[in-house]
């Protein structure tokens, strides 16, 4: 009996790999690209931290999420 192991491609180097549930990384291919991506999220973090838009934010938020 041979059970098909899905697999995912890696978010961040579109690499075919298997979903294994022992992958501590899924759903990364490896450590180093859960990594990279992780770097690129800080990365976010801290340029929305160096310009704050907390004024948009407000005012997205005092309008109806259905506009006309
Ligand atoms: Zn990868």
């Amino acid at each position: 009996m041979s059970t098909a192991q899905p697999m995912v491609s890696c978010p961040q180097c579109k690499k075919s790999a298997p979903w294994d549930t022992q992958n501590a990384f899924r759903p990364f291919c490896c450590e180093r690209c859960k990594m990279i991506d992780l770097g690129k999220w800080a990365n976010e973090e801290f340029r929305i931290e160096q310009a704050p838009d907390l004024n948009d934010f407000l005012d997205s938020a005092s309008h109806p999420s259905l506009t006309q």
